[in-house]
């Protein structure tokens, strides 16, 4: 049936007064209020997800991961208090839990089946959406920074193995012996699953990724994720961490995230875009957004968790696992480490 003029104004007229009530047409107002530097930023950060109990862990770890969390956190909010970009913050952030044996990243990633360590990760730029992921990497000493320099100075989005690790030489990244990796932990899970003890997807031994998300003062965003995988992965299996739009994804007209959990369902969620177009599209807020989010990923079979930053300043948690190492801050005096859940 053709519509006639009549008709058709009002229905032009309606659908752009939606279009300049939405979310994504008018620049978000900040939620947040201003450090003593008058700098506005919010970040959140992520060490894995998993079974963690309060009864299964005793105290002496349990600071350990609080205060190990404490110090990431802090290093990322001193990038942004002193005006610093968010792309900035979250590399220093999964810097300093790469380097951190506590986490399953860089120094202290878990081991492939046959005993090596294959580190993946990825950075994103939520001001241009430019990315950069490497997969299967193995003698780099910290995967996020070839990561932003394969966003930086490649016309690439994602390099992997060899190859990545050539380019890792040409541009002057720390190149190690595959032996620094090594923590004897990690080694024993390696022990426990080939002997059946432990199965695939055993969340509470097998992650323990780290992420950071974050927005600056000019209301950008980024995300940064590094991981060593699954214990005892093999024939080349990668995860979501280092796909941008599963476990990495940062759009400033959204959110930044960074997940952990059962990869290959994140990957079949596409859970990190998923999250940012929900925003994008929709009047949720950022919880709302990652729960749903989350909720599918969960009904799909995933375990795990996402850290969600808004450029109005929002930084949430979103896990279906007993906990989630996890801290978040803002300019406005957030400043929080967690573990468990409902804490
Ligand atoms: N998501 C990671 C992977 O599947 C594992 C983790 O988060 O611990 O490789």
């Amino acid at each position: 049936m053709k519509t006639t003029p009549k008709f058709r104004l009002p229905v032009i007229a309606a659908a752009l007064m939606a279009l300049s009530t939405s979310p994504v047409a008018a620049a978000p107002a900040k939620v947040l209020m201003p450090d003593a530097n008058g700098h506005t930023w919010a970040i959140a950060i992520h060490g894995g997800a998993g079974t963690m109990s309060r009864e299964a862990m005793t105290p002496e770890k349990e600071a350990e991961y609080r205060a190990a969390l404490d110090h990431a956190l802090k290093v990322g909010e001193q990038v942004l208090a002193s005006g610093g970009s968010a792309l900035d913050a979250v590399t220093a952030v999964v810097v300093t839990l790469e380097d951190d044996p506590h986490f399953n990243a860089g120094k202290g990633a878990v081991f492939t089946w046959e005993g090596r360590n294959e580190l993946d990760s990825a950075i994103m730029d939520g001001r241009t959406r430019a990315a950069g992921a490497v997969a299967g990497v193995t003698i780099v000493k910290n995967p996020v920074k070839l990561a932003r320099a394969v966003m930086e100075k490649s016309p690439h989005v994602m390099l992997a193995r060899e190859g990545a690790e050539q380019f890792a030489r040409e541009n002057g990244l720390e190149i190690v012996d595959p032996k620094y990796f090594y923590t004897s932990e990690r080694w024993q899970q390696l022990q426990e699953v080939k002997s059946g003890k432990l199965s695939w997807f055993d969340v509470d031994r097998k992650y323990g990724t780290v992420g950071a998300v974050a927005v600056d003062s000019e209301g950008h965003v980024a995300a940064a994720t590094s991981t060593g995988g699954l214990t005892g992965k093999r024939w080349g299996r990668i995860g979501d961490s280092p796909v941008i739009g599963a476990g990495t994804y940062a759009d400033d007209r959204a959110c930044a995230v960074s997940a952990t959990g059962s990869g290959e369902f994140f990957i079949r969620e596409g859970v990190a875009h998923e999250i940012c177009a929900r925003l994008r599209f929709t009047k949720e807020n950022a919880q709302t957004a990652a729960d749903a989010v989350m909720a599918e990923t969960g009904a799909l079979g995933g375990d795990g968790g996402v850290i969600v930053v808004t450029p109005d300043g929002q930084a949430v948690f979103s896990f279906n696992t007993p906990g989630m190492y996890r801290a978040r801050g803002n300019s406005g005096g957030l400043h929080e480490v967690g573990i468990f859940a409902g804490e």
